[in-house]
């Protein structure tokens, strides 16, 4: 099988970071801004960055309602920290008027783990990875939003240990964790995306 094509939203955020981790787990990793770029893609990145930000561009860029039906339609997507944030139906701690593209049924609270914890690492113990991908993963959180309240649908991947709240999630096709897996040399969250794009297509 060809290796499958996921695009990056590149409006803002850690871009860079996901098309090399994406490469490092045997996709083809482009770039996109435009609509028109969207039709290639067997599935789609959400980077870590802000999601204000990441929600105003798609709206200044055109892509929020695109991108919200090819959601809808089953477009794989993996969201991280920012992402995740767009990848939720429901928000806590929005700014006014901010939206999402949504596709999981979930409640996510932004900058959750509040100030004092503005920033940290901590081991996380996935499940859903693989029987061979056993041990904790190293998590790297940046003003990292918690996933509030879950739909049945949606399926909890990983807690963090101390607050025990949720931070990485699946529903289907779509893939959202609160940490930034980009940001360290452990593939296996890029690796299980791409496998999930590769059984959607
Ligand atoms: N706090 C940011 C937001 O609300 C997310 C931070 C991140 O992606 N590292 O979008």
């Amino acid at each position: 099988m060809p290796a499958p094509v996921i695009g990056v939203l590149a409006l803002q955020g850690d871009v860079p970071e996901h098309l090399r981790a994406l490469e490092e787990a045997q996709a083809r990793a482009v770039p996109v801004r435009r609509p028109e770029e969207l039709h290639q893609l067997d599935g789609l990145v959400i980077p870590g960055g802000e999601s204000t930000t990441l929600w105003r561009l798609s709206v200044a860029f055109d892509m929020l309602e695109p991108l919200r039906k090819l959601i809808l339609s089953g477009l794989p997507a993996f969201g991280s920290c920012a992402g995740m944030i767009m990848l939720a139906d429901r928000l806590a701690d929005g700014v006014a008027g901010q939206q999402t593209f949504g596709g999981i049924d979930m409640t996510v609270r932004r900058n959750a783990f509040g100030r004092q914890v503005d920033s940290f690492e901590s081991d996380i113990t996935l499940s859903g990875l693989g029987a061979e991908a056993t041990g904790p993963l190293r998590a790297v959180f940046i003003r990292a939003p918690w996933v509030e309240q879950n739909g049945e649908n949606v399926v909890v991947l990983g807690t963090e240990e101390r607050t025990g709240r949720i931070v990485a999630v699946r529903q289907g096709s779509l893939l959202a964790t609160a940490f930034h897996p980009e940001l360290t040399p452990d593939r296996r969250i890029h690796e299980l995306f791409v496998d999930i794009v590769k059984d959607n297509t």
